[in-house]
């Protein structure tokens, strides 16, 4: 079994691009062989593929200062100054980051060292008011977590827990999220990459799986999500066995910022299920890549790739410039 920087991946992010649009999915996890179709056009890809709206900042800056929060709680120094100073911190990074991205000159060459750009500057839109909203949601976010129910159960996990996970997703650690799967042939080297934002393991093969989400709340609580089985197959890997035996595994997912929580229990069939689903992922994206040979990961011409017909799509995708101007080459 080799593993290279390479190889084909599959985590539940990229499926959902695949799943959007192709178009979209070749962009995003195959931008350098634009280069073999024009250069100009794989650097406009670069600096777009770094474009986020100011509602997924939002999202992003959450992640950032809930896990941040998270740590200050696990090494006990959650004093009122330090949350503080957490808030303060974000709303200057946020300012910060806003004010780069407005006087940004778009037609410059592509920085690699600088991508918190904001997709409404790229298409000229002018979102000046929409900045003190924007921290103030973060900020919010945090704040809501703090007085939810769900807070002093996380206190509790850090007091009685053996060992506790709390994700960074400032610096994602790729080669702590890749998962192994040994003995399924259809798998064979390819990286299947999970981690969840916060996990306890308490005593007696107990554990909790939580991830906080946002947007859209489920209505049907009772489905578990392929993320959530994923982060178990996971765990459970790192034991060296497929079977839960006696592991006593519960999940949550936690809405911001409403804070409503759906959760339950892990059982042997959610693995088998997921094991199965993780296959039929990796199969189809094999269909994208020259022989199939996911060492290699060569996607196949780009007009293999479909474009979505959904113009609802197409308008508030961050590539939607480039796709345009990729028809000269079609
Ligand atoms: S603009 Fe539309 S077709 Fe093009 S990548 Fe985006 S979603 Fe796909």
């Amino acid at each position: 079994m080799s593993y290279h920087a390479n190889n084909l991946w599959r985590s539940n992010t990229r499926l959902t691009v695949l799943e959007y649009c192709q178009k979209k999915y070749y962009f995003n996890y195959y931008t350098n062989f634009l280069k073999d179709i024009d250069e100009k056009l794989r650097l406009d890809w670069l600096l777009l593929k770094n474009l986020k709206s100011i509602e997924m900042r939002v999202w992003e800056k959450t992640h950032h200062l809930l896990s941040d929060y998270l740590k200050l709680l696990k090494t006990k120094s959650d004093s009122s100054q330090n949350i503080d100073k957490l808030k303060q911190d974000i709303s200057q990074i946020m300012t910060n980051e806003f004010n780069l991205s407005k006087n940004k000159d778009y037609q410059a060459w592509y920085d690699r060292n600088q991508k918190f750009w904001l997709t409404e500057h790229y298409y000229k839109i002018d979102v000046d008011s929409r900045l003190p909203e924007a921290i103030q949601k973060v900020i919010h976010n945090l704040d809501a977590f703090i007085s939810s129910e769900r807070h002093p159960k996380v206190v509790r996990f850090f007091e009685i827990s053996q060992n506790v996970y709390i994700e960074s997703p400032k610096r994602p650690d790729y080669e702590n999220m890749r998962i192994i799967i040994n003995g399924i042939p259809e798998l064979m080297d390819v990286s299947i990459l999970a981690s969840p934002d916060f996990g306890a393991i308490l005593w007696d093969d107990r554990y909790f799986i939580i991830d906080r989400k946002s947007g859209k709340e489920k209505i049907d609580n009772d489905t578990i999500p392929d993320q959530i089985k994923v982060y178990v197959l996971k765990m459970i890997l790192k034991k060296w066995k497929l079977d839960i035996g006696d592991m006593d595994i519960k999940w949550y997912e936690v809405y911001l910022p409403s804070l409503k929580e759906i959760g339950g229990q892990i059982t042997q069939k959610d693995i088998q299920d997921i094991i199965q689903k993780i296959v039929n992922d990796v199969n189809f994206q094999k269909q994208f890549i020259v022989d199939w040979d996911v060492i290699k990961n060569i996607p196949l011409p780009h007009k293999n790739f479909n474009r979505t017909t959904s113009l609802k799509k197409c308008e508030s995708c961050t590539f939607r410039k480039v796709c345009e101007d990729l028809k000269k080459f079609e």
